[in-house]
Formats: C-alpha cells, sequence, structure tokens
C-alpha cells in the first residue's frame, strides 16, 4: 500500500502523536510506503481564500473559490502546500486520518486541510457527474482514526452525545465517500483520559494488529449512485439503509 497518514494534534508527545508513530512504523515494518503530512508541525494554513490561488485571478475583485479552483488545478497555479498535499492524494491509495474529536469533528486544522486541499475537479466536481463512486479520489480507500474525551456508552445511539456514526456520517459520506474513497470502519480509541493504563494498551494493540491486516479489510457499504433516482432521492424500489447503519 501508499499510505497517505494526516494527523492533526498540537501535541507531538500526545497518545494521538503516538498513534501516529505507531502506523508509521507498523506499516512500514509490513513493507508499505508511507507519508505523513502532520498538519500542525506543518503549521498548515487552514484557512480558505485567496492565498489559495498564485497568478492571475478569474475575478481579482470578487473571489469565489470554486471558479479559483478551477482555473487554478488546470494552470498549474495552487499555493505550494496545496500542490503538495494534492501530490500526495494522487499518490497514494490509502488515507488515514488520525486526529482527537474536537467539538463532535476533526480539529479546524484537518478541516481546513480538506477545504484547501479536496478542490473542485481534483476531489470532486464535473456538475455532479465527479461525486460519490466516480469521485475524483476514486481507487483509494480511507480510515478515520480517532480519539475520544468521553467514554463509549455516551456514543451508543442512545447515549447523549449521540450515535458516532452520525458524528461521523460527515466525514464518512461528505468528505470521504463523496471524494469517491471507499471507507474503511473507523478505529476510535473512546475516554482515553479515563480509561486506565491496560486498558489503553489493549486498545493501541488491536489497532496494531488491525493495520497489519488493513490491506485485507472490506469496506463500508454505502449506497451506489445507480440506487438514486434522478431527483437524488432513494428510487422507490431500493430498500433504503435504515438510520445509519451503513455498514455492510
Ligand atoms: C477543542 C476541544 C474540543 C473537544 N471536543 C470533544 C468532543 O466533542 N467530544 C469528546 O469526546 N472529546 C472532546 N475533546 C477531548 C479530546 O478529544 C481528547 O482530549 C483527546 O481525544 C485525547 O487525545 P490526546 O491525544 O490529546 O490524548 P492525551 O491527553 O495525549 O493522552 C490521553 C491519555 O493517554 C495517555 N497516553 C499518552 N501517550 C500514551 C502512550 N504512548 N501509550 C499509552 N498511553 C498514553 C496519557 O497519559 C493520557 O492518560 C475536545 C478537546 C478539545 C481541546
Amino acid at each position: 500500500m501508499k499510505v497517505l497518514l494526516v494527523h492533526a494534534h498540537p501535541e507531538p508527545a500526545s497518545l494521538n502523536g503516538f498513534l501516529r508513530d505507531l502506523a508509521v512504523e507498523t506499516l512500514q515494518g509490513g513493507q508499505h510506503q508511507v507519508r505523513v503530512s502532520d498538519l500542525y508541525a506543518m503549521n498548515f494554513p487552514a484557512a480558505l481564500g485567496p492565498a489559495d490561488v498564485q497568478g492571475p485571478r478569474v475575478d481579482a475583485t470578487h473571489f469565489k473559490a470554486q471558479a479559483e479552483q478551477k482555473q487554478a488545478l488546470a494552470q498549474g497555479s495552487f499555493a505550494p502546500e496545496i500542490k503538495a498535499e494534492q501530490e500526495k492524494l494522487r499518490w497514494c491509495d490509502h488515507l488515514i486520518l488520525q486526529f482527537p474529536i474536537y467539538w463532535f469533528s476533526m480539529p479546524a486544522i484537518m478541516k481546513g486541510w480538506v477545504d484547501r486541499v479536496f478542490t473542485t475537479g481534483f476531489a470532486y466536481g464535473g456538475g455532479g457527474t465527479m461525486w460519490y463512486e466516480n469521485g475524483g479520489l476514486k481507487g483509494r480507500r480511507a480510515l478515520v482514526s480517532m480519539t475520544t474525551g468521553a467514554a463509549a456508552p455516551a456514543f451508543a445511539a442512545d447515549g447523549i452525545h449521540g450515535d458516532i456514526d452520525r458524528i461521523l456520517w460527515p466525514i464518512h459520506n461528505g468528505i470521504m465517500h463523496f471524494c469517491g474513497f471507499q471507507v474503511l470502519r473507523p478505529e476510535i480509541f473512546y475516554g482515553v483520559s479515563r480509561i486506565d493504563a491496560e486498558a489503553r494498551a489493549a486498545m493501541i494493540e488491536r489497532y496494531r494488529r488491525r493495520l497489519v491486516g488493513l490491506e485485507r479489510e472490506q469496506p463500508l457499504y454505502f449506497h451506489r449512485l445507480a440506487d438514486f433516482g434522478a431527483d437524488h432521492r432513494l428510487k422507490p424500489e431500493v430498500t433504503p439503509l435504515t438510520g445509519f447503519q451503513y455498514r455492510g
């Protein structure tokens, strides 16, 4: 595999930092190639804006992100950090996002990486033809590896924070599946500061073992484009996946 690991944690010596290193070492030990984008270490600028494109603008007086992205892709005039991250995405066949959950989502620096790097014409686009299984990054697989502050029961379907699958739906469906990735079951390290060292060690070992066999894993199931009609709703004859049970 050619793995791009994108990591977002402000403290290199955090548990997330350890999980980043564990993934790199384990995958390299399995003869896989690994590249890392450590977003805090790179001081990756997270805010999408006019600085994303260099050279002549489509409209220098009114910044319209997708029009500028389209032109920048065609002209090779993206800011260097965007070009570099897109090159890594073209190269990889597996993407791992390693992060602590912040506000029921990924840290802002990682969301900014998505905003700026997953541009139209590259990751999705074509007026609704380059999306989902035809997304610009198809042929690749993606895995969320995430730590949480809250304990596992709080993320149960009837838990106080709500079903973890619903929390992850914007990342799994809205970013990964939308852009063509096949999505693997998330690896979630629940309540990492609440549990004892033994339980943490067991979680870490579970992830290490999983990484060894990652290549052979079946992705989660999502509805196919053909399941939807022209109105983008499920065709009447298609049995809907109930609720957020999108797991195959
Ligand atoms: C802005 C913000 C928003 C947040 N929003 C949410 C939210 O919506 N939901 C939620 O649940 N949580 C939330 N949190 C909490 C956050 O997700 C957790 O603090 C985070 O996931 C913990 O991961 P960490 O890498 O920082 O752990 P650390 O604090 O680095 O470590 C956790 C524990 O693991 C131990 N440890 C560290 N390294 C190792 C190692 N190598 N081996 C074994 N043990 C180790 C540490 O001693 C510690 O006990 C939020 C936090 C912030 C700052």
